[in-house]
């Protein structure tokens, strides 16, 4: 299964993506990560660096694609998810249409591409030109991020429109939306009321996702015990002498049951995707319904 995760620049895709991505993995599929934005940070938490992209591979290799292994631009990443990076034309040049399709093709010639169940492209979403628009073209299924925003839910619905117009030619379906750093969903729900696809999952704003960022982590990841800790010190009770460590293994407990219950927002959206949903072709608003869509809401509230 081929997965496209499209949005609003810094609106979340890549943290999606990583999370969903372990998510698969724990559900026993082989899974592939591939960024596609000219950021190459995409899979930065699962590897935890910045990995050599493709297309810098590519050119220190004159384009001799014989020349390039599997090694040379696969790398490994937690919880056993693969992870590429297209990276990005020349500032100002080129297109990004061609770098994933040079990235599909590289992969291909390695014979990794068909080697996974789960393919996932992280693709930047702002603009949704013929170039950015690429993954599509391989995907069974798109993912839009959003939150509870104008600019968001604006970028979703041209990302819409790209899903409806591949879809002409392609087997591709919409699986839906998810809410990201959104507490409020109303003015979603407005958006899905007038261009029906589903609501996948609305993760709040989440400080450790925050901090997942800045440690180079995903939330799985440090979800995981602490191996620092001493399992015997987490039965502490109140006899302890050190309370002040007591005090810290709670702590270090009270993050980790937190990020276990965030990584299930994750796993609800993995296995929803497993079941192979039906998904939507959308139909998208014209930019001036949305916008009077958005005008109302606004002046209700
Ligand atoms: P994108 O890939 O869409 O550009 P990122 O996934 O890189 O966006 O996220 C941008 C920033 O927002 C990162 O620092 C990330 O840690 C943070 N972030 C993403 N989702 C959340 C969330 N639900 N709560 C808090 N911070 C988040
Ligand atoms: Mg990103």
């Amino acid at each position: 299964m081929k997965l496209a995760v499209y949005g609003k620049g810094g609106i979340g895709k890549s943290t999606t993506s990583c999370n969903i991505s372990i998510a698969l993995a724990k559900r026993g599929k082989k899974v592939l990560q591939i960024g596609c934005d000219p950021k190459h940070d995409s899979t930065f938490t699962l590897t935890g660096f910045l990995i050599p992209t493709i297309i810098d591979t590519l050119s220190a290799k004159d384009y001799h694609y014989e020349d390039i292994w599997p090694e040379d631009v696969i790398y490994g990443g937690y919880g056993g998810v693969d992870c590429v990076e297209a990276g990005g034309p020349p500032a100002g040049a080129g297109c990004g249409g061609y770098v994933v399709g040079e990235t599909v093709k590289l992969l291909k010639e390695l014979n990794a591409f068909f080697e996974y169940d789960i393919i996932l492209f992280d693709v930047l979403g702002d603009v949704v030109c013929g170039g950015f628009a690429a993954p599509l073209n391989y995907a069974d299924y798109c993912i839009i991020v959003t939150d509870n925003g104008f600019d968001a839910l604006f970028a979703a619905n041209r990302i819409a429109a790209s899903v409806r117009e591949k879809a002409r030619t392609h087997p591709l379906r919409l699986a839906g939306l998810i809410g990201n750093r959104t507490s409020k969903r109303d003015l979603i729900d407005k958006y899905v009321e007038a261009c029906p696809m589903p609501v996948l999952e609305v993760l709040p704003l989440i400080e450790e996702i925050r901090i997942s960022r800045v440690k180079g982590k995903t939330l799985f990841e440090m979800s995981t015990f602490s191996p620092t800790i001493d399992s015997t010190e987490i039965n502490c009770n109140a006899t302890c002498v050190d309370i002040t460590t007591n005090t810290k293994i709670k702590n270090n407990l009270a993050e980790i049951n937190q990020n276990n219950y965030i990584c299930n927002f994750y796993l609800n959206i993995a296995d929803q995707l497993l079941t192979e949903p039906e998904g939507v072709i959308p139909r998208e608003l014209s930019d001036k319904e949305l916008f009077t869509l958005l005008s109302d809401f606004y002046l209700k509230v």
